[in-house]
């Protein structure tokens, strides 16, 4: 996808301050981060969002939660963290590339307040 930002982050032609790299994933810092925790982990491939993978993104989709864990660790989120995936206009997704938001180290409020 030539005009996808997160694409043109995982070809390397704009800069990320990277959090991870292999084969199949990139992780990198939010550039507005909304705690002092915020990167995302997202696949090298495109896919425009949640409501677009297919079975054979399975196992991808899994690798990426395996290692969402293992990543929050590292950047020191031992007491836990948030996950998000914005899916759609009516979720709020503003960049059309599968992306999940990991959020930590600062006090994370209830995610919907209610009454
Ligand atoms: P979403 O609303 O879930 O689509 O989230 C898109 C996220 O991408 C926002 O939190 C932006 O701050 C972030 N973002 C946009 N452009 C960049 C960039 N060049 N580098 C890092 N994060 C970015
Ligand atoms: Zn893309």
């Amino acid at each position: 996808m030539g005009d996808c930002i997160f694409c043109k982050i995982a070809r390397g032609e704009i800069p990320c301050r990277r959090v991870y790299e292999d084969d199949e994933v990139l992780a990198f810092h939010d550039i507005n981060p909304v705690a002092p925790v915020h990167f995302m982990l997202i696949p090298k491939l495109h896919l425009a969002s949640l409501a677009d993978v297919k079975d054979v993104h399975a196992a991808l989709l899994g690798r990426m939660l395996l290692l969402v864990s293992r990543l929050a660790k590292e950047q020191g989120l031992d007491n836990g963290f948030r996950t998000v995936i914005n899916t759609g206009k009516g979720g709020g997704q503003e960049v059309f590339h599968l992306h999940i938001h990991v959020i930590g180290g600062g006090n994370i409020p209830p995610m919907v307040r209610r009454g």
